[in-house]
């Protein structure tokens, strides 16, 4: 099978969050068996150094965008087995050389332009393909432009990463790139479901695809109410029979500790319990004097994430201060895009400053998180809501424990070690041996139910809890599971043909 996924991120080469490590692993293992590509913006920040064979392809790949003609010069490379393209705009407003991915006035216009690019490059200047995998708003566009142009459309999968980013625009957002934005303001296309004269790129990815999957079991249950719809739910019920819930791997050969390179000692889940907790005890005393954290007898807490609503923001703060009262440690390792949110946590970083128990880092640092997967005890995850949530997975491999809300992919994936009702059912042929700290009410009392528990257990039952670590590094959540799904999903597509 020839697949073509299309995303704005892709791990190691351009990273912001969780997109970013499922085109990668996902890619990844799905390029065992098949021909796989991946299209991407060439960002000026993309690491090229990941690259083989970096080389020009075309430089005669034209998009209208408005009316007006634009050169694109079309790069090729290779990553492992994955073939890469670069899209590169002869633009003057620079959509792609620019120091972030996201988050400017005009990220509507610049994901529609690079949409329209690949739509010119997959139809002009490619040969023909099985599956165009897209990813989100900012290429759902394509499954439009594919049912607007072209007879003989590919089969198209849209993937919802996170319901809560939908692209809502205009009319002339639409236009700007060639599609009458009048045609398509409609309730059975792509008018939004809230703002009537607003148009939705995500709804019109529902809407256009031949199939729609998002990233867990639950996630694709919990969208289809009012609750965690986001005005989206009745279109996704309309849809439903082409809805699918997929639970994201993680790719092991970037989340490895027996060869990540970030780690002071590397150990591995075939090591004796003992060795792994030596090595696990090595990597918290550098992580230690590296934050300049007081070197006692004491569990590690951390939070690695997006400080948005979604990920409660307020627990987090809540439990660092828990966190200090149990005489524990906390790391926080956040990016935040709010001015508020941040602001918040630097009030509290300034209140605490002279406490040697806790550390907060504001930005991305791929070498703090490696080590802090490392590193920690345990990893605090109280998501108002999670799609999938990728944070407790990758703990968990390096046998550190999470204690994380009852929500979406975290409900799949994690399951209470003390309390029965507390855990979940394993459906779909995933594992889920109780494996964590678990609690349900999005408030201070249902994060301290676990919290506690879990700095308890740490301090009265050492037992316990290194029996946990080494349990949870040998759960399997490769891609290998996942990606065989998708791969049926594809076939189902195709012999429908
Ligand atoms: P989301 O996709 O909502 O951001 P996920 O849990 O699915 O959340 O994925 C988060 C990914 O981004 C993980 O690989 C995590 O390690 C990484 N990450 C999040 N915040 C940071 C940060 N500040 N620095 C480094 N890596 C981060």
């Amino acid at each position: 099978m020839h697949i073509i996924n299309v995303a704005a991120e892709m791990a190691p080469l351009i990273k912001v969050g969780g997109l970013s490590d499922v085109t990668c692993g996902l890619s990844r293992e799905l390029s065992k068996n098949n021909t796989v590509e991946v299209i991407l913006p060439k960002y000026r920040n993309i690491h090229e150094d990941y690259l083989k064979d970096l080389k020009i392809i075309s430089k005669d790949v034209i998009t209208l965008e408005n009316k007006k003609k634009y050169k694109n010069t079309i790069w090729q490379a290779n990553y492992d087995k994955i073939r890469i393209t670069l899209i590169d705009p002869e633009h003057e407003l620079n959509y792609f050389g620019r120091d972030n991915v996201y988050g400017y006035k005009d990220d509507l216009y610049r994901f529609l332009y690079f949409s329209r690019t690949v739509f010119e490059y997959l139809t002009k200047h490619h040969d023909s393909f099985d599956i165009l995998h897209i990813h989100d708003w900012h290429t759902a566009i394509l499954s439009v432009l594919f049912h607007e142009y072209n007879q003989k459309k590919p089969n198209v999968v849209l993937t919802i990463h996170n319901l809560q980013y939908q692209g809502r625009c205009h009319e002339r957002h639409l236009n700007s790139i060639g599609l009458d934005g009048k045609k398509y303001l409609d309730n059975g296309s792509m008018q939004d479901n809230k703002y009537k004269h607003s148009l939705n790129l995500l709804k019109g990815g529902i809407v256009y695809s031949d199939a729609i999957t998002t990233v867990s079991p639950s996630y694709a249950k919990e969208i289809l109410h009012k609750k965690n719809g986001e005005n989206l739910d009745i279109t996704l019920i309309q849809n439903k029979n082409k809805l699918h819930g997929i639970l994201n791997g993680i790719d092991q050969n970037i989340w490895n500790p027996e060869t990540d390179k970030f780690l002071k000692v590397n150990y591995s889940s075939k090591d004796s319990l003992e060795k792994i907790l030596k090595a696990k005890k090595e990597n918290k005393k550098h992580l230690r004097s590296k934050l300049d954290l007081e070197d006692k007898h004491a569990p590690v807490i951390s939070n690695i994430g997006r400080l948005v609503p979604q990920k409660g923001p307020s627990l987090i703060r809540h439990a660092i201060l828990r966190t200090i009262e149990k005489n524990s440690q906390f790391v926080l390792l956040g990016s935040s895009p709010n001015k508020m949110t941040e602001r918040r946590f630097n009030n509290l970083r300034e209140k605490l400053h002279s406490n040697k128990d806790i550390h907060m880092y504001f930005g991305h640092s791929e070498e703090l998180a490696h080590l802090l997967y490392a590193a920690s005890d345990f990893i605090i995850v109280p998501s108002f809501f999670e799609p999938c949530g990728l944070t407790q997975i990758i703990a968990m491999r390096y046998g550190t424990i999470p204690i994380v809300r009852r929500t979406g992919g975290l409900a799949d994936t994690i399951s209470d070690i003390d309390n029965p009702i507390l855990q979940t059912k394993a459906s779909d042929g995933y594992d889920l041996t109780p494996n964590g700290y678990t609690f349900d009410a999005f408030s201070q009392k249902g994060i301290n139910n676990a919290l506690d528990r879990a700095i308890k257990a740490w301090f009265d039952d050492p037992q316990k809890i290194h029996h946990i670590k080494k349990t949870i590094m040998n759960i399997d959540y490769s891609w290998k599971k996942s990606a065989e799904k998708y791969v049926e999903l594809y076939k189902g597509l195709i012999r429908q043909d």
